[in-house]
Protein backbone atom coordinates (compact mmCIF):
# COMPACT_ATOMS: atom_id res chain seq x y z
CA UNK A 1 0.00 0.00 0.00
CA UNK A 2 2.60 2.21 1.17
CA UNK A 3 4.34 1.56 -2.21
CA UNK A 4 1.60 2.54 -4.13
CA UNK A 5 1.10 5.79 -2.87
CA UNK A 6 4.88 6.62 -3.22
CA UNK A 7 4.49 5.54 -6.42
CA UNK A 8 1.54 7.83 -7.40
CA UNK A 9 3.78 10.32 -9.59
CA UNK A 10 3.29 9.90 -13.21
CA UNK A 11 7.31 10.90 -13.11
CA UNK A 12 8.50 8.23 -10.51
CA UNK A 13 6.75 5.51 -12.90
CA UNK A 14 8.90 6.68 -15.51
CA UNK A 15 11.87 6.63 -13.08
CA UNK A 16 11.08 3.20 -12.09
CA UNK A 17 10.73 2.33 -16.70
CA UNK A 18 14.62 3.27 -16.75
CA UNK A 19 15.52 1.09 -13.49
CA UNK A 20 13.66 -1.97 -13.41
CA UNK A 21 13.89 -4.67 -16.31
CA UNK A 22 10.70 -5.30 -18.00
CA UNK A 23 9.12 -8.03 -16.10
CA UNK A 24 9.78 -6.30 -12.60
CA UNK A 25 8.03 -3.49 -14.25
CA UNK A 26 5.34 -5.36 -14.74
CA UNK A 27 4.87 -7.04 -11.49
CA UNK A 28 4.95 -3.97 -9.71
CA UNK A 29 1.91 -2.34 -11.89
CA UNK A 30 0.13 -5.34 -10.79
CA UNK A 31 0.58 -5.33 -7.69
CA UNK A 32 -0.28 -1.90 -7.54
CA UNK A 33 -3.69 -1.59 -9.51
CA UNK A 34 -4.56 -4.43 -6.63
CA UNK A 35 -4.98 -1.21 -4.21
CA UNK A 36 -6.97 0.54 -6.70
CA UNK A 37 -10.71 0.34 -6.10
CA UNK A 38 -13.04 0.60 -9.20
CA UNK A 39 -14.81 3.77 -9.64
CA UNK A 40 -18.42 2.27 -9.86
CA UNK A 41 -18.36 0.96 -6.62
CA UNK A 42 -17.32 4.21 -5.18
CA UNK A 43 -20.95 5.65 -3.88
CA UNK A 44 -19.31 8.95 -2.89
CA UNK A 45 -18.84 9.36 -7.19
CA UNK A 46 -22.21 9.16 -7.93
CA UNK A 47 -25.13 11.87 -7.00
CA UNK A 48 -29.07 11.72 -8.10
CA UNK A 49 -29.72 14.43 -10.16
CA UNK A 50 -29.96 17.97 -8.21
CA UNK A 51 -28.10 17.03 -5.58
CA UNK A 52 -25.85 20.01 -4.08
CA UNK A 53 -23.23 18.07 -2.37
CA UNK A 54 -20.53 16.50 -4.94
CA UNK A 55 -17.65 14.25 -4.69
CA UNK A 56 -14.87 13.82 -7.36
CA UNK A 57 -12.56 11.11 -8.63
CA UNK A 58 -9.45 12.44 -9.34
CA UNK A 59 -8.75 11.57 -13.04
CA UNK A 60 -5.15 12.92 -12.96
CA UNK A 61 -2.57 10.01 -13.89
CA UNK A 62 -1.13 10.43 -10.81
CA UNK A 63 -4.59 8.23 -9.60
CA UNK A 64 -4.25 5.35 -11.53
CA UNK A 65 -7.64 5.09 -12.60
CA UNK A 66 -8.16 3.06 -15.62
CA UNK A 67 -9.81 3.25 -18.67
CA UNK A 68 -11.59 0.48 -17.83
CA UNK A 69 -12.20 1.47 -14.68
CA UNK A 70 -13.59 4.84 -16.07
CA UNK A 71 -15.70 3.51 -19.02
CA UNK A 72 -17.56 1.52 -15.97
CA UNK A 73 -18.50 4.33 -14.08
CA UNK A 74 -19.69 5.73 -17.09
CA UNK A 75 -21.67 2.56 -17.83
CA UNK A 76 -22.92 2.87 -14.27
CA UNK A 77 -24.20 6.34 -14.62
CA UNK A 78 -26.28 5.87 -17.95
CA UNK A 79 -27.57 2.73 -16.27
CA UNK A 80 -28.82 4.22 -13.11
CA UNK A 81 -29.11 8.15 -14.14
CA UNK A 82 -26.85 9.35 -12.03
CA UNK A 83 -23.97 12.35 -11.89
CA UNK A 84 -20.51 11.18 -12.33
CA UNK A 85 -18.06 13.43 -10.87
CA UNK A 86 -14.44 13.52 -12.29
CA UNK A 87 -11.59 16.12 -11.39
CA UNK A 88 -8.21 17.11 -12.59
CA UNK A 89 -5.54 19.80 -12.85
CA UNK A 90 -3.89 20.20 -16.29
CA UNK A 91 -4.59 19.37 -19.71
CA UNK A 92 -1.56 17.34 -21.18
CA UNK A 93 0.51 17.83 -17.73
CA UNK A 94 -1.40 15.57 -15.49
CA UNK A 95 -3.87 14.25 -17.45
CA UNK A 96 -3.49 13.24 -21.18
CA UNK A 97 -5.49 15.14 -23.51
CA UNK A 98 -6.58 11.49 -25.07
CA UNK A 99 -7.64 10.36 -21.06
CA UNK A 100 -10.27 13.54 -21.42
CA UNK A 101 -11.36 12.67 -24.86
CA UNK A 102 -11.77 8.82 -24.30
CA UNK A 103 -14.26 10.08 -21.18
CA UNK A 104 -15.59 12.61 -23.25
CA UNK A 105 -16.58 10.29 -25.79
CA UNK A 106 -17.75 7.38 -23.70
CA UNK A 107 -19.77 9.88 -22.40
CA UNK A 108 -21.25 10.65 -25.56
CA UNK A 109 -21.80 6.72 -26.54
CA UNK A 110 -23.84 6.21 -23.42
CA UNK A 111 -26.03 9.31 -24.07
CA UNK A 112 -24.73 11.35 -21.05
CA UNK A 113 -24.43 15.05 -20.98
CA UNK A 114 -21.53 16.30 -20.13
CA UNK A 115 -22.41 19.54 -17.92
CA UNK A 116 -21.86 22.06 -15.17
CA UNK A 117 -24.16 21.15 -11.99
CA UNK A 118 -26.58 23.91 -12.87
CA UNK A 119 -27.26 21.73 -16.11
CA UNK A 120 -27.05 18.45 -14.62
CA UNK A 121 -29.89 19.04 -12.48
CA UNK A 122 -32.86 16.76 -14.11
CA UNK A 123 -31.01 13.46 -15.39
CA UNK A 124 -27.97 12.02 -14.90
CA UNK A 125 -24.28 12.78 -16.69
CA UNK A 126 -20.76 13.61 -16.33
CA UNK A 127 -19.54 16.31 -14.01
CA UNK A 128 -15.79 17.40 -15.32
CA UNK A 129 -13.87 19.82 -12.97
CA UNK A 130 -10.68 21.48 -13.11
CA UNK A 131 -8.85 22.62 -10.18
CA UNK A 132 -6.82 25.23 -9.05
CA UNK A 133 -5.07 27.87 -11.32
CA UNK A 134 -3.34 26.25 -14.60
CA UNK A 135 -5.93 28.55 -16.94
CA UNK A 136 -3.33 27.95 -20.05
CA UNK A 137 -3.57 24.23 -19.73
CA UNK A 138 -7.66 24.22 -19.53
CA UNK A 139 -7.43 26.30 -22.50
CA UNK A 140 -5.42 23.13 -24.20
CA UNK A 141 -8.79 21.16 -23.50
CA UNK A 142 -10.60 23.88 -25.38
CA UNK A 143 -11.45 22.56 -28.80
CA UNK A 144 -12.20 18.86 -27.24
CA UNK A 145 -14.72 20.59 -25.10
CA UNK A 146 -16.14 22.44 -27.94
CA UNK A 147 -15.90 18.79 -30.35
CA UNK A 148 -18.23 17.35 -27.24
CA UNK A 149 -20.65 19.72 -26.78
CA UNK A 150 -18.75 19.66 -23.41
CA UNK A 151 -19.49 22.01 -20.35
CA UNK A 152 -17.16 21.68 -17.36
CA UNK A 153 -16.65 23.52 -14.40
CA UNK A 154 -13.03 25.29 -13.65
CA UNK A 155 -12.44 25.70 -9.67
CA UNK A 156 -10.22 28.98 -9.44
CA UNK A 157 -8.06 29.39 -6.64
CA UNK A 158 -5.60 31.90 -5.94
CA UNK A 159 -7.16 34.33 -8.07
CA UNK A 160 -5.99 37.72 -6.89
CA UNK A 161 -2.41 36.25 -8.21
CA UNK A 162 -3.78 35.64 -11.78
CA UNK A 163 -1.87 37.47 -14.79
CA UNK A 164 -4.10 39.47 -17.14
CA UNK A 165 -3.53 36.49 -19.73
CA UNK A 166 -4.86 34.27 -17.26
CA UNK A 167 -7.86 36.22 -16.80
CA UNK A 168 -8.46 36.76 -20.57
CA UNK A 169 -8.56 32.82 -20.46
CA UNK A 170 -11.01 32.10 -17.86
CA UNK A 171 -13.13 34.68 -19.94
CA UNK A 172 -12.57 32.70 -23.25
CA UNK A 173 -13.55 29.70 -21.52
CA UNK A 174 -16.68 30.92 -19.95
CA UNK A 175 -17.84 32.53 -23.26
CA UNK A 176 -18.05 29.31 -24.15
CA UNK A 177 -20.40 28.21 -21.45
CA UNK A 178 -17.89 26.53 -18.83
CA UNK A 179 -18.94 27.61 -15.56
CA UNK A 180 -16.28 29.37 -13.33
CA UNK A 181 -16.38 28.51 -9.97
CA UNK A 182 -14.64 29.28 -6.42
CA UNK A 183 -11.50 26.93 -5.00
CA UNK A 184 -10.75 29.75 -1.93
CA UNK A 185 -8.16 32.28 -1.67
CA UNK A 186 -5.08 30.64 -0.78
CA UNK A 187 -5.93 26.55 -0.90
CA UNK A 188 -5.98 26.24 3.02
CA UNK A 189 -7.03 22.59 4.24
CA UNK A 190 -10.42 24.22 5.76
CA UNK A 191 -10.71 21.91 8.70
CA UNK A 192 -7.57 22.68 9.76
CA UNK A 193 -8.17 26.82 9.57
CA UNK A 194 -11.68 26.18 11.15
CA UNK A 195 -9.92 24.49 14.35
CA UNK A 196 -7.62 27.06 14.52
CA UNK A 197 -9.08 30.32 13.45
CA UNK A 198 -13.27 29.60 13.59
CA UNK A 199 -15.62 29.15 11.07
CA UNK A 200 -16.60 32.81 10.40
CA UNK A 201 -12.66 33.66 9.98
CA UNK A 202 -12.68 31.03 7.11
CA UNK A 203 -15.71 32.32 5.22
CA UNK A 204 -14.17 35.57 6.13
CA UNK A 205 -11.01 34.80 5.27
CA UNK A 206 -10.54 32.26 2.59
CA UNK A 207 -13.91 31.36 0.93
CA UNK A 208 -15.98 34.13 0.61
CA UNK A 209 -13.40 36.39 -1.16
CA UNK A 210 -12.32 33.70 -3.62
CA UNK A 211 -16.21 33.74 -4.62
CA UNK A 212 -16.97 37.57 -4.03
CA UNK A 213 -13.40 38.24 -5.93
CA UNK A 214 -14.90 36.02 -8.97
CA UNK A 215 -18.69 37.34 -9.04
CA UNK A 216 -17.02 41.40 -9.07
CA UNK A 217 -15.88 40.20 -12.33
CA UNK A 218 -18.80 39.11 -13.66
CA UNK A 219 -18.89 35.27 -12.97
CA UNK A 220 -22.18 33.46 -11.48
CA UNK A 221 -20.05 31.24 -9.59
CA UNK A 222 -22.35 28.36 -8.28
CA UNK A 223 -20.04 26.16 -6.61
CA UNK A 224 -16.92 25.99 -4.41
CA UNK A 225 -14.55 22.97 -4.15
CA UNK A 226 -12.91 22.29 -0.51
CA UNK A 227 -8.85 22.25 -1.26
CA UNK A 228 -7.89 18.78 -0.97
CA UNK A 229 -11.45 17.59 -0.46
CA UNK A 230 -11.02 18.50 3.05
CA UNK A 231 -14.88 19.18 4.50
CA UNK A 232 -17.30 18.57 7.35
CA UNK A 233 -20.79 18.90 7.57
CA UNK A 234 -21.00 22.47 8.98
CA UNK A 235 -18.77 23.96 6.44
CA UNK A 236 -20.57 22.51 3.96
CA UNK A 237 -23.89 24.02 5.35
CA UNK A 238 -21.95 27.31 5.48
CA UNK A 239 -20.47 27.59 2.46
CA UNK A 240 -24.05 26.56 0.75
CA UNK A 241 -25.57 29.62 2.27
CA UNK A 242 -23.40 31.51 -0.58
CA UNK A 243 -23.18 28.77 -3.58
CA UNK A 244 -25.72 26.57 -5.18
CA UNK A 245 -23.07 23.39 -5.24
CA UNK A 246 -20.00 22.28 -2.91
CA UNK A 247 -17.59 19.37 -3.71
CA UNK A 248 -15.29 17.42 -2.62
CA UNK A 249 -13.50 14.46 -3.72
CA UNK A 250 -13.06 10.91 -3.40
CA UNK A 251 -10.60 8.57 -3.19
CA UNK A 252 -10.06 5.41 -5.08
CA UNK A 253 -7.32 4.12 -3.11
CA UNK A 254 -8.00 1.21 -0.92
CA UNK A 255 -7.17 2.13 3.02
CA UNK A 256 -7.05 5.45 2.62
CA UNK A 257 -9.33 7.77 5.10
CA UNK A 258 -11.98 9.42 2.35
CA UNK A 259 -12.55 12.68 2.47
CA UNK A 260 -15.82 12.53 0.86
CA UNK A 261 -18.87 13.20 3.71
CA UNK A 262 -21.42 11.89 1.15
ZN1 LIG B 1 -6.91 22.35 -5.49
Amino acid sequence: MNDAVRLGAQGREKEQQRKRPAHGLTVALLALTGCITEIDSQDGAFTRPGERVHCAVNLDSSARNGLASLDAALDRAAARDEVLDLYAHKPGDTVELATIEHVLAGAAARGLPIGTYEELTSRGGLALSFDDSGVETWLLARDLFLAYDAHVTFFVTRYATLNEERRAGLRTLASDGHAIAAHSVGHLRAPTYVQEHGLAAYLAEEALPSIEALRADGYAVPAYAWPFGATTGELDGALMEHVSYVRSVTFTVAGVADPCPR
